[in-house]
């Protein structure tokens, strides 16, 4: 039989060991806090004078799946949070599906202020804003990133993928696993897409359920 101090001893390793988890945790909810603290306050392109509110992005700071989209809308510029005008429900009932629960992934743009009228965002304004979207991903640090359309695909992926050939695919990216579907607004524009999108989330679901 272990002696007291033996037990103790034991104890006090598996506290020890179970600390830089912990300790690791709170400092990416502390960073994610500075990085949102830094993307509010930034004017560096003209998209800020142009909307209402910063966007940063929302859920679980330590996520093991992401979903980036291309900008807030009219909905999201009003409430500063992603997805949740007409795409963002149906992003609900499509994560709701894959037995996904939104409050357990992350969601963000690339870009996190509200384009003019719903305007793709520009390239400036895109290499502008993504140092802050690859910090965002740095301090999450998912497993999983669903680029949803175009815009994420190209600038997360490859600059040189089309959707309608990369969707579905699989691409290893430093340490990560990044795939790409359609965008849910071009989903609702054309309801055809349904079942590609649908095909690809299941695949996520699949690996997100998997360990
Ligand atoms: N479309 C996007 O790309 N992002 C949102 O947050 C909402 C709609």
């Amino acid at each position: 039989m272990r002696s007291i101090s033996e037990q103790q001893q034991s104890l006090f390793e598996l506290l020890k060991s179970d600390q830089p988890d912990h300790v690791g945790q709170e400092k990416a909810v502390q960073q994610l806090e500075q990085l949102k603290k830094t993307c509010l306050e930034c004017s560096l392109c003209d998209l800020r004078s142009g909307c209402r509110q910063v966007v940063f992005g929302d859920g679980n700071p330590h996520a093991r799946l992401m979903l980036v989209g291309e900008g807030p809308g009219a909905d999201e510029d009003r409430l500063g949070i992603p997805f949740v005008g007409r795409a963002g429900q149906l992003l609900n009932r499509i994560l709701e599906a894959a037995e996904i629960q939104r409050d357990q992934v992350y969601i963000a743009n690339v870009v996190k202020c509200r384009p003019p009228a719903n305007r793709l965002p520009l390239q400036a304004e895109v290499d502008t804003c993504l140092p802050h979207l690859k910090e965002q991903i740095k301090i999450i640090n998912p497993d999983i990133i669903v680029c949803l359309g175009s815009l994420a695909t190209r600038t997360l992926i490859d600059k040189n993928l089309l959707i309608t050939h990369s969707r579905g695919q699989w691409h290893e990216k430093d340490g990560r696993c990044f795939i790409a579907t359609f965008h849910l607004a071009a989903l609702l524009r054309d309801p055809g897409k349904k079942k590609a999108v649908w095909e690809d989330f299941k695949q996520v679901m699949i690996s997100y359920h998997k360990d």
